[in-house]
C-alpha cells in the first residue's frame, strides 16, 4: 500500500507530533476580485460566509468596512486581533488534552489574507506566532496578491524558525476557464511566483478545483501535472459545487452547468494520486458545505460521506490516504 503524504504524516514527521491547523476567518478582509480592484462580485462560485462561519461571529462591530493592501492605516486593526484572539481561543479549547494534539499552525483561510497593508499582515501574523504552542503560519491567498514586501516577511518568520506556507487559489490553468469563473487573473507569472516563494523557504500550497465548467477530466488532470510540474511542496483539490447567492447558482438553475458526479470525481482523484510525488503533501480530497446553502450536487453535503467513498476507491488502488 503507497501512503500518500497528508498533513498528519507531514506534521508527524517534521515536528514529531500532532499538529493542528486552526482555520481563522477574520471580518474586515476581502479580495481584490471582489471590490473592484481586479473585477467585480468575485469568483462565479464564491460565498466566502459559507465557508467560514465564524465570520458571522463579530461581523457586527465591522460595519462592513473592507480593507486592503493600499491603504496607509487600518482602522479594523485592533478589533481584528480581538477578532483573531477570540476565534484561536474558540478552537483550540477541545483540543488541549483529548486530542493529545502537541502544536498548532494558524490558518488564515477566508478571503484574500496578504490583501492589507504591510503593517496589518506584520501585526496580526506576529500575533498569532506568539501565541502558545503555534510553530507556524498558513495563509490563503491569490497569485496577484503576494508581492516582494509579503515575501519579505514571511521569509523574516522562517528565517525565526517557524514554518510558513502560502496556500495559492490556481483553480485551472486554463485561460477560458478562468474568465468563465471570473478569477480576475490569469496563469502569467505563477511558476515564478512559486519558484520565488520557495526560494525564500516559504512552502507553496496550490488549491485546484475539479468540476469547473467546459472543463474535461483530461483537462483537470492536465492542470495537475502542471501544477506539479511547478514543484509545489503541497495540493488542495475539491469538487465545484454550487451555493446560494453565487453566480453558479444562477447558471445551475438555468441550465448551464452541470456539477461533477461522486464517481466522476472519485475516479479523478484516483488518477491524479498517481501523479503525486511521494514528497507532496495531499492537504484535502473533498469539499462540503453542511447546511442549506448548498443546492447542488447533493454528495457535497456530507464530507465524511464523500471521503469514505474517496477512500475506498483510492484503497483499491493501492493507496491510502
Ligand atoms: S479569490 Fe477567493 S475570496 Fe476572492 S472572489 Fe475568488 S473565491 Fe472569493
Amino acid at each position: 500500500m503507497r501512503l500518500l503524504l497528508t498533513v498528519g504524516r507531514y506534521f508527524k514527521q517534521r515536528f514529531g507530533c500532532k499538529v493542528r491547523k486552526i482555520p481563522i476567518s477574520l471580518n474586515g478582509f476581502t479580495c481584490p476580485n471582489i471590490d473592484g480592484t481586479v473585477a467585480k462580485g468575485g469568483c462565479i462560485y464564491c460565498k466566502n460566509e459559507s465557508f467560514s462561519p465564524s465570520l458571522a461571529l463579530n461581523k457586527k462591530d465591522f460595519n462592513n468596512f473592507k480593507i486592503n493592501s493600499k491603504m496607509s492605516e487600518n482602522p479594523l486593526l485592533e478589533l481584528q486581533l480581538k477578532d483573531l484572539k477570540e476565534q484561536f481561543t474558540h478552537h483550540t479549547r477541545f483540543y488541549k488534552d483529548e486530542f493529545n494534539i502537541g502544536k498548532y499552525m494558524v490558518y488564515f483561510q477566508s478571503f484574500t489574507n496578504t490583501y492589507a497593508p504591510i503593517s496589518t499582515l506584520k501585526a496580526l501574523y506576529d500575533t498569532a506566532l506568539s501565541y502558545k504552542n503555534v510553530v507556524g503560519l498558513s495563509i490563503g491567498t491569490r497569485v496577484d496578491c503576494v508581492d516582494d514586501k509579503v515575501l519579505d516577511l514571511l521569509e523574516g518568520y522562517v528565517k525565526q524558525g517557524s514554518e510558513i506556507w502560502l496556500e495559492y487559489g490556481i483553480q485551472s490553468i486554463y485561460e477560458d476557464s478562468l474568465k468563465l469563473t471570473n478569477r480576475g487573473h490569469g496563469m502569467e507569472g505563477v511558476e515564478e511566483l512559486f519558484a520565488k516563494t520557495s526560494a525564500r523557504g516559504i512552502k507553496v500550497c496550490a488549491h485546484l478545483i475539479y468540476g469547473l465548467p467546459n472543463e474535461s477530466p483530461d483537462m483537470m488532470l492536465t492542470s495537475l501535472k502542471t501544477i506539479l510540474s511547478y514543484k509545489v511542496h503541497s495540493i488542495k483539490i475539491h469538487p465545484l459545487y454550487v451555493v446560494k447567492g453565487t453566480m453558479l447558482a444562477n447558471m445551475y438553475k438555468a441550465g448551464n452547468y452541470t456539477p461533477i458526479t461522486l464517481e466522476s470525481y472519485a475516479d479523478l482523484i484516483v488518477e491524479s494520486m498517481k501523479l503525486v510525488p511521494e514528497d507532496v503533501m495531499v492537504q484535502r480530497l473533498s469539499a462540503g458545505v453542511h447546511d442549506e446553502s448548498l443546492i447542488a450536487p447533493k454528495w457535497c453535503f456530507d464530507k465524511n460521506v464523500q471521503m469514505k467513498y474517496i477512500r475506498s476507491r483510492l484503497r483499491s488502488e493501492g493507496i491510502d490516504y
